[in-house]
């Protein structure tokens, strides 16, 4: 049997063990970390993910979604607190859909103790991959724990080693590969909201919690010890930017000024702020991303997008799904599959960075805006009552399997119909009147 080496033990890297191993190959899992099960949690790393319908559906592939779901928070509102404390909340889904909060650590823990199940996945930690030969397939690693160079050839490789990935560094140096990569000029911290002293959560934790402030936002997501981790989106310089908040003093009165209701439940916020960490993020396009029938790249490693529609993890598992899918339908026959996946993946993930891109000012700006909200109730409604002719953007995305290129496509109609609804007289009292409906069937048609 193929051995199979899978480059990077992170989300992606552990599904698509689990998956190859479940088609009987003998399946090798990399990683530079130390064994995450083993090594205690660093401040600032605790991020929780939003995990939605295209991640649970690899995860039930996998046949594994039930004990994810143990681990997971359904959330099925944002809700957006003002300035002056006043809570908004907004649903969603329109049929009572929920995303899942679960915790990057947690998640990336127990997909490593499901392929702990299956004897043909072996896990080796401390090992830094280095480089890759692409002609002989050979990958060199160094090990951390002896400080001496490896070298394992393999049949396939499977590369998920994030965002800086080493397989990738090597494919641009080395064949016809189109790479570009962008810095977001905003970056973001980690905070933290802690439980209640008898364990409970001090927010409504089925919700998704939003302060936007227009040029910048924080958000808050639960986990399943009571607390909440916070996440300060912000520009990493300017004016009010991580640059020129230096000093406790500039950061107590930010926040008292900003983010008044959140400050009274953040009693290590000063502590948390200077000790966490402040990470940029990180936009990657890139083409093919295969070489040959012999290395494929997933998750990150092939489109590390921006998280500000949840979709990174579910974009990464959802290539998991779509590969699995391709090669079952193939019978196994490798020849021309990885080609053929990289051609149906790219279109996706690139407009899934797009949408990402458009969905932090929605997040951060838009969310408090009243003709944004007015859409979302105008929208709400048409798809209640013509749920075959329109689906929001939102619940295409999250809610459903259509491919994210055509999400795209469908979302800019919808968005060009929506201004012409919008320009209709008084539409902000008539909004509810059936004329308005009756509208936007003529314009659809
Ligand atoms: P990674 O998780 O980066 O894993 C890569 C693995 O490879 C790591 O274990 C790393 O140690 C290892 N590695 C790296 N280099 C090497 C090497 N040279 N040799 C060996 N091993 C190596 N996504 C969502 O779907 N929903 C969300 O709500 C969401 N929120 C996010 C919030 C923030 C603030 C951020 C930054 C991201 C968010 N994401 C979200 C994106 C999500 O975290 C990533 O898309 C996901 O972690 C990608 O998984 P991966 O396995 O491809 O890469």
């Amino acid at each position: 049997m193929e051995k199979i080496a899978v480059v990077g033990a992170g989300l992606v890297g552990s599904l698509q063990a689990i998956l190859l191993a479940q088609k009987g190959y003998q399946v090798s899992v990399f990683e530079r970390r130390p064994d995450l099960r083993k090594a205690t949690l660093v401040g600032g790393k605790s991020i929780n993910l939003a995990l939605s319908d295209r991640g649970w559906k690899a995860l039930e592939i996998a046949g594994i979604a039930e004990d994810i779901r143990k681990i997971a928070i359904p959330m099925y509102n944002r809700c957006m607190h003002a300035l002056d404390g006043t809570l908004t909340y907004q649903p969603y889904g329109v049929n009572n859909e929920a995303i899942y909060s679960v915790s990057r650590g947690g998640l990336n823990q127990k997909l490593m103790n499901l392929a702990d199940n299956y004897p043909n996945i072996e896990y080796f930690f401390d090992r830094k991959c280095l480089d890759v030969n692409l002609k002989s397939n050979t990958l060199s690693f160094l090990n951390d724990q002896t400080n001496q160079k490896e070298e394992v050839q393999v049949d396939r490789i499977f590369a998920t080693d994030g965002a800086y990935s080493a397989v990738r560094m090597r494919m641009q140096k080395s064949m016809t590969f189109d790479y570009s990569q962008k810095y977001l000029d905003h970056g973001y911290k980690e905070l933290v909201i802690p439980a209640n002293a008898d364990g409970s959560h001090k927010l409504d934790k089925n919700c998704l919690h939003i302060w936007p402030r227009g040029e910048f936002m924080m958000i808050a997501l639960a986990n399943l010890d009571g607390s909440f981790t916070c996440t300060l989106f912000f520009p990493m310089e300017g004016e009010t930017s991580f640059e020129t908040l230096k000093s406790r003093q500039q950061v107590a009165a930010f926040f008292d000024l900003t983010f008044p209701d959140a400050v009274e439940m953040m009693p290590t916020l000063l502590e948390d702020y200077f000790e966490n960490p402040t990470s940029s993020l990180i936009m990657v396009r890139c083409e093919p991303w295969n070489y040959q029938d012999k290395i494929v790249l997933l998750g990150d490693a092939a489109h590390a997008i921006v998280p500000f529609y949840g979709q990174g993890m579910n974009c990464g598992f959802e290539d998991c799904t779509v590969f699995n899918e391709m090669y079952d339908e193939s019978k196994g026959d490798w020849n021309g599959l990885l080609n053929r996946f990289s051609d149906q993946r790219v279109p996706d993930a690139n407009a899934i960075l797009d949408l990402a891109l458009d969905n932090y000012v929605e997040m951060r700006d838009k969310t408090a805006d009243p003709e944004f909200l007015l859409q979302k109730k105008i929208e709400g409604k048409f798809s209640r009552l013509h749920p075959e002719k329109w689906t929001p953007l939102y619940s295409q995305v999250t809610f459903s399997n259509t491919r994210y290129s055509d999400a795209l496509k469908n979302g800019r109609k919808q968005d060009a119909l929506m201004q012409q609804i919008l320009k209709l007289e008084n539409i902000h009292e008539k909004w509810d009147e059936p004329f308005v409906m009756d509208k936007m069937l003529e314009l659809i048609s």
